[in-house]
């Protein structure tokens, strides 16, 4: 298993958070190959580590001034053993291809933890919608499209978003698939409601990320009530995730976007939420503004000399880290558990560096990966796939119930594979084994394609 990590270390050397989302999942199902010699000798690892497909293109478009510009366009086909390739799409500075194949493989293993019938993949680009004019970005996700088109479909692949992607950006990448292919079909999701789009999916995310929490709690007797709560970023999962926490009693006193933190001891209401949600969804500002409204919070900025992120330094139960890869390290987890921090609930996708995660699974914590955790996302565009095929649109609390039976049945998942290796109460080790062995024995029902 050594010799398969070195191969594709060897093979891509500048990939670095593919190799470290690779490591986690070969350490974790070491013991199912154990048990199962067959799979030594079709070459499960070698197969599931190497996307079945992967495209990248030359995205060229407008600035409002004249001048051209152009970004690098990504979409990983990672697996489609279990269904359709399905996952966002990034858009950020930091978009490179070892980081899209590193999604992409998550996205396999979490796609198959939900019950629903979706292949792994991811996209994205370099592109920074940050600054950019409604009309750039419009002509961005035209042009991006205008590839992308040739790739995807309903029953071949259907990309959502992911960092940098919203409902502005769903809109124009829909709109330009739609003229392009002249067929108004399910192909992307995170749609809006009047056009195709599923209640609660914007929602879905957080609000699972929680309900994981919730169950994890549950298996010490416990409740969110009264627990206070670091939450990072400010985006889609951020908010949403702060919103479920308030629904069920507990305190965020923390949310951060990549320019520093506030910390507000007085918790985040609803009503402040509201103002971080206008703030964020519709100025497109910077949370430091927080502040300016609500005086008795404290603002940090980052500050790039430090090897910590304060964030993570404050007294707390619960911890949601939603805005990026790695942003606990082995310094912010020592400083959580020495802080209290007794759950991690992961909304980011692998939020936690290996360090992080090893000190969470000795300290025997509650710790929820984001592959488990935050597949209530995928899970609810599953749902809105469905709706659209059907041509139906499920009431809210339908879609709600249904999100919340899936979060308790991933969770009962992990504990029940984790058992049965042996690794009783590790959600890494139960969502790894899980997830894979539900592809492998697809893809070997499937034979060698
Ligand atoms: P958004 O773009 O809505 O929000 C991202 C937030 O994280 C922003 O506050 C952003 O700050 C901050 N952020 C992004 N990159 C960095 C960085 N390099 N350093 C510090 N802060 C950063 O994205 P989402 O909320 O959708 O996604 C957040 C995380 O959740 C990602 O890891 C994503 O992969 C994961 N996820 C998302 C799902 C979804 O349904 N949307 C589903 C499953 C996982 P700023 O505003 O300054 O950019």
């Amino acid at each position: 298993m050594e010799q398969i990590v070195e191969m594709i270390q060897a093979r891509d050397p500048e990939q670095y958070e593919f190799h470290q989302a690779v490591e986690e999942v070969i350490e974790t199902v070491k013991p199912v190959l154990d048990r199962n010699p067959e799979y030594r000798q079709q070459a499960v690892l070698e197969r599931i580590t190497e996307p079945e497909r992967v495209v990248m293109f030359r995205v060229p478009w407008m600035r409002d001034n004249g001048q051209v510009q152009v970004n690098r366009g990504f979409r990983v086909e990672m697996n489609s053993a279990i269904g359709p390739y399905k996952g966002g799409l990034r858009f950020h500075p930091s978009v490179n291809l070892g980081i899209i194949k590193f999604l992409a493989f998550e996205q396999v293993f979490k796609n198959s933890l939900t019950t629903l019938a979706m292949g792994g993949g991811k996209g994205g680009s370099d592109f920074d919608p940050k600054g950019k004019s409604d009309n750039e970005v419009m002509r961005f996700c035209q042009s991006f499209m205008s590839e992308l088109y040739r790739h995807i479909g309903p029953n071949t692949d259907v990309p959502a978003g992911d960092i940098g992607v919203g409902a502005r950006e769903i809109g124009y990448l829909f709109g330009m698939y739609k003229k392009l292919k002249n067929e108004f079909t399910g192909v992307l999701t995170g749609k809006s409601l009047n056009w195709g789009g599923s209640l609660i999916r914007p929602e879905a995310t957080g609000y699972g990320v929680v309900y994981f929490a919730a169950e994890m709690l549950a298996t010490r007797g416990e409740t969110l009530e009264g627990k206070t709560c670091l939450v990072s970023g400010s985006g889609n999962v951020a908010q949403y995730t702060t919103e479920k926490i308030i629904e069920l009693g507990g305190r965020v006193v923390t949310l951060s976007d990549s320019s520093g933190y506030i910390y507000d001891e007085q918790g985040v209401d609803r009503e402040r939420l509201e103002y971080v949600m206008e703030l964020k969804n519709i100025r497109r500002g910077r949370l430091s503004d927080y502040i300016d409204k609500y005086p008795q919070a404290v603002y940090t900025p980052v500050d790039p000399a430090l090897d910590y992120n304060p964030l993570w330094n404050h007294d707390a139960a619960c911890a949601f880290p939603s805005a990026t890869q790695n942003e606990i390290n082995d310094k912010d987890a020592a400083n959580m558990l020495s802080n209290g921090v007794y759950l991690v609930s992961e909304g980011a996708n692998m939020p936690s560096t290996p360090e992080a995660v090893d000190q969470f699974i000795d300290a025997k914590i509650l710790y929820g990966p984001g592959k488990a955790a935050n597949a209530g996302g995928v899970a609810v565009s599953g749902l809105e796939m469905a709706q659209n095929s059907m041509r139906l649109a499920w009431p809210r609390e339908e879609v709600d119930s249904r999100l919340k039976h899936i979060m308790e049945s991933i969770h009962r998942t992990c504990i029940d594979a984790a058992g049965s290796y042996g690794a009783e109460g590790n959600y890494l080790a139960g969502a790894n084994i899980a997830g894979f062995v539900k592809v492998v024995n697809a893809m070997l029902d499937q034979g060698l394609v």
